[in-house]
């Protein structure tokens, strides 16, 4: 029996996460769960899976957590207390949305420990540090995020020198086939209406402007050391490639299923074994067609600033992704156009130096600078 701690349980990785862990009840024992607010469902989830420990991100809700869990088990606050869970179990997945995820992958990383990794913002964010502590402390990192479990998957077909490139493949998200013209007024609703994967607000808006991708395309370059060059995105509208590698001798292998978090989540705790449990398993005849074409950077400016912020490296991933977050969710308040989203971030990389990078301080200190510069960015033009 392999034991888990979930920093991020309540969200839609979490969830999923104790699903597969129920659907196997005697394969993983659930040490510690963890949350940033939603201190209900938390609680819930202490009730059913008794771990040892539960932590709530946000400090001013511990008493409300500790009346609901009671005894149950010891009870801790604030991001230091969250992020203390990473060192109890044998695996941690970091299932935190967000930035906010960063310090749950170096403490667990810190402590040696398996990272199952649903947070790609942690590494695009904080890769110089994530690296380090990782190469220092012999950790591992078996990724959740689907593309980037399938590569892993495929990886295992050939020596690392053998690889010619990774190929990502993303469904396009709902506005697909779009153009710029059309995609002034779009809707808060729109946007959150992806057309295959159920996935929480702020990856599901990432993926309608392509900047899921392009934190794929650094998070897959961090991951597999790969240039940026070898590193290609081809749209796939009905997501059962997950995607694939093509070696030197021309043979192109791919990861193929229906769409199904639970599958990568339970590579992920199961590694190197697979999961006794089948999730999303084709019927290639039932599947049909399976249709891939470019993807379309004029209109989806995002992915083609992520390139370019991979490629120079330093803080600027930092910045995309801080720029990133403030666009995003000045989007879900409804304080900004769809279409303004890669311009704040644009605007905030060219007002900004990149720097190395080398603790923790210091991306904490690059990201606050530049979520600052993307707030003021948007309320010098947009009110
Ligand atoms: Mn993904």
């Amino acid at each position: 029996m392999v034991s888990v701690s979930i920093a991020g349980s309540t969200g839609s990785i979490g969830t999923q996460a104790l699903e597969v862990i129920k659907e196997a009840p005697d394969s993983f024992d659930v040490k510690a769960l963890g949350a940033w607010s939603s201190v209900e469902l938390l609680a819930s989830q202490v009730k059913e899976f008794i771990p040892e420990v539960v932590a709530i991100g946000d400090e001013s809700k511990y008493h409300d957590l500790k009346s609901l869990v009671g005894n149950i088990c010891e009870v801790r606050a604030g991001s230091e207390g969250l992020s203390s869970i990473a060192s109890i179990s044998d695996i941690t997945l970091n299932a935190v949305v967000g930035f906010k995820g960063l310090e749950v992958t170096v403490a667990t990383l810190e402590a040696s420990k398996r990272l199952a990794l649903a947070n790609k913002e942690s590494l695009v964010a904080g890769a110089p540090v994530v690296n380090r502590v990782k190469k220092a402390k012999g950790g591992e990192i078996i990724p959740v995020d689907s593309e980037h479990s399938a590569i892993f998957q495929c990886l295992k077909s050939g020596g690392k020198r053998e690889v010619s490139k990774l190929i990502i493949t993303g469904s396009g998200g709902p506005f697909r086939g779009k153009r710029l013209e059309d995609l002034g007024e779009v809707s808060l609703e729109e946007a959150l209406n992806h057309p295959t994967w159920k996935m929480g607000p702020k990856i599901t808006v990432d993926s309608s402007t392509l900047m899921n991708k392009g934190l794929e395309v650094i998070e897959a370059h961090e991951l597999f050391e790969l240039d940026y060059d070898a590193i290609e995105v081809v749209i796939h509208k009905q997501s059962i490639v997950h995607s694939l590698v093509s070696f030197i001798d021309g043979a192109t292998i791919a990861q193929i299923s229906y769409p199904s978090m639970k599958l990568p989540i339970s590579y992920a705790l199961c590694h190197p074994d697979r999961h006794k449990v089948p999730y999303g398993m084709v019927n290639l005849a039932e599947v049909g067609q399976l249709d891939f074409e470019a993807p379309d950077l004029a209109t989806f400016k995002s992915l083609s600033l992520a390139y370019e912020a991979g490629r120079i490296g330093m803080s600027m991933p930092t910045v995309l992704n801080a720029a990133n977050e403030i666009a995003v969710d000045c989007f879900l308040n409804k304080k900004l156009a769809w279409l303004k989203i890669p311009e704040v971030i644009e605007r905030t990389m060219a007002a900004t130096e990149p720097v190395e990078m080398s603790e923790i301080k210091h991306v904490l200190e690059v990201d606050f600078l530049a979520r600052k510069t993307a707030r003021e960015i948007i309320s010098a033009d947009f009110f």
